[in-house]
Formats: C-alpha cells, sequence, structure tokens
C-alpha cells in the first residue's frame, strides 16, 4: 500500500513538473506542490486546477502573468543567476530565489522587480529585464542588486533611518547596488560601465514625497547610488554600510554633521567620502545633471 501511494505522488510530481514546463511556471511553489499532493490522496483533484494554481503569480502582478526560471535565454540565465549568488556572497548571505515573471497577454505589466521578504525571493519582470539589458548588460544586475539591498533590510530590519515613505528603503537599496557595483569581489565595474546603468534605473524616480510608496527624487537617487559606490572601496558588513550610509546621507551631505566623527565611522573612510562630499552635494541637488553624472570619474 506504501508503496502504490509512493508511486501516486511521484506521479503527480512528475505531472506538476511537465505542466511547469507548459505553464512556464516553476512551482509557485512548493507550497502549491505540497498541498496538491495530499489533496489528491483525499480527493482527485484535477489538472486544471494544477494549472490555475500555476499561472497565477499573485496579487503584485497582473492576472495573466505567469513564473519561469529562464531568464530571456541561456546566456542570460547564466548571467543574473550567478550575478544572484555574487551579489549574495558579497554581503555574506545565501542567494534567495530568483524568479522570471512573464505576461504574454500584457507583457508591459512586467516592468517591475520585487523583493518579498516571506518566504525571501525575487521576481523580475520580463519588461524591465529586456528595457535594462538594453542599455547594457550591467543594468539588470544593478536591478538585481537594489533587489538584494531591500533582502538585507528584510534580514537586518534595515534601514535604520525610516521615514514616513519608503525613501530611506530605496535610496538605501540604491546605495547597496552602488555599493556593489564597485567592490572588486563585486561587480568591480568602472563608473563609465556603471554610471550610465544607473542613469536607466534612477531616471524611474518620482517626486511624490509624500506618496508611501516614494523612491526618491531622481537627484537623490544618483547622490545614493554614488555614495554607495564610494563605500564599495572598502569590506562593509550589511550594518556598518546602513550605519555609514545614513551617516552621510542624512547628515554630512545635508552640512549638519557634527564637528566630532562618531566612533563607529572608520577614519579612513571618513577622510575619502568627506573628499566626495561636494561632489555628492552637487549630485543630490541637481547641479550635476543627469548627463555630467554619467561621465564621473571613477
Ligand atoms: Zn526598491
Amino acid at each position: 500500500m506504501k508503496k502504490t501511494k509512493f508511486n501516486r505522488i511521484n506521479t503527480i510530481f512528475c505531472t506538476v513538473a511537465s505542466l511547469s514546463l507548459l505553464a512556464a511556471c516553476s512551482s509557485n511553489d512548493e507550497t502549491t506542490i505540497t498541498e496538491s499532493a495530499s489533496a489528491l490522496e483525499a480527493t482527485d483533484l484535477q489538472i486544471t486546477d494544477f494549472n490555475a494554481q500555476c499561472s497565477y503569480v499573485d496579487g503584485n502582478w497582473s492576472s495573466t502573468a505567469f513564473l519561469n526560471t529562464t531568464m530571456i535565454n541561456t546566456t542570460q540565465t547564466n548571467f543574473i543567476y550567478a550575478q544572484n549568488n555574487k551579489i549574495a556572497s558579497v554581503f555574506g548571505q545565501s542567494a534567495v530565489t530568483l524568479k522570471m515573471v512573464h505576461d504574454n497577454s500584457n507583457p508591459s505589466s512586467t516592468y517591475n522587480a520585487i523583493s518579498y521578504s516571506n518566504p525571501k525571493k525575487i521576481y523580475f519582470g520580463e519588461a524591465i529585464y529586456v528595457a535594462a539589458l538594453n542599455k547594457g548588460q550591467i543594468v539588470p544586475a544593478m536591478i538585481l542588486a537594489h533587489e538584494f539591498g531591500h533582502q538585507l533590510q528584510y534580514t537586518y530590519n534595515l534601514p535604520s533611518k525610516p521615514e514616513a515613505t519608503a525613501r530611506p528603503n530605496e535610496l538605501e537599496a540604491d546605495g547597496f547596488a552602488g555599493y556593489y557595483m564597485k567592490r572588486p569581489t563585486g561587480y568591480n565595474a568602472t563608473w563609465e560601465q556603471a554610471g550610465p546603468g544607473f542613469e536607466f534605473a534612477y531616471a524611474i524616480g518620482d517626486n511624490n514625497t509624500t506618496s508611501p510608496g516614494h523612491h526618491g527624487t531622481p537627484s537623490q537617487r544618483r547622490s545614493a547610488a554614488r555614495l554607495g559606490w564610494y563605500l564599495g572601496d572598502y569590506a562593509l558588513s550589511a550594518s556598518d554600510f546602513d550605519y555609514n550610509f545614513f551617516y552621510y546621507y542624512n547628515n554630512v551631505l545635508t552640512g549638519s554633521y557634527r564637528t566630532t566623527t562618531p566612533e563607529r565611522i572608520n577614519p579612513k573612510i571618513d577622510a575619502f567620502i568627506k573628499s566626495k562630499m561636494s561632489e555628492l552635494q552637487k549630485i543630490k541637488s541637481g547641479e550635476i545633471s543627469a548627463e555630467e553624472f554619467t561621465k564621473l570619474q571613477d
């Protein structure tokens, strides 16, 4: 009897697996499969039910959206999964689940990337991936690093300086992306490579400063990425990054910093970042234009 039962479940898993290919949905997910398998022991679950459950992503995506683990093509799949591992390792973490969201009936609805806290996962929309890739191979990696920055926030309960809107969360995620792009153990990019990518990502900034979803203005996002980029010269834990980031972004950059530097700030980092303050202030104020931003020195 036991064997029969085993075979039955095994068959179901195979069915789910082949349906997954069909629906291009790699099991959203284990839960769905587990529930379905146990449900089958009690009743006869119809295959159409699997299909329906399999196609639906969640309320953040259109009803016709579906998931896939292939990111555009084999080259991109290999690239972005390697990046996913690398980004995590730079911050001493394990990679989180990464999937692509497609929507054949409404392709532009996938112009988004979302970082989820529970369970930890990142869903990368096909439309934004393609648009990013058009600006260069580095750009999808940059977006992924930003999303992983949100994962670090979930893990370490960051940002340490919350506000009424998502602004500090978003600016810090931009900073994490800047940091990753610069780190020798990370993307190890030059500014010539990274600058135009940031410009693509941060042109998406908004000016709805009181909206809960406010991401920071484009010039704030540029300055956050550039600050993160400079911090990338130093190996920092996620929490130390957070401390340094907000020390400079919220205090030093606004000119309201104390004359004595807090103990937690490394004097070497302090001297270096302060030497870049005038530039960072000009980026933040918009005095350095988007165009000039992309052409800054390393
Ligand atoms: Zn974000």
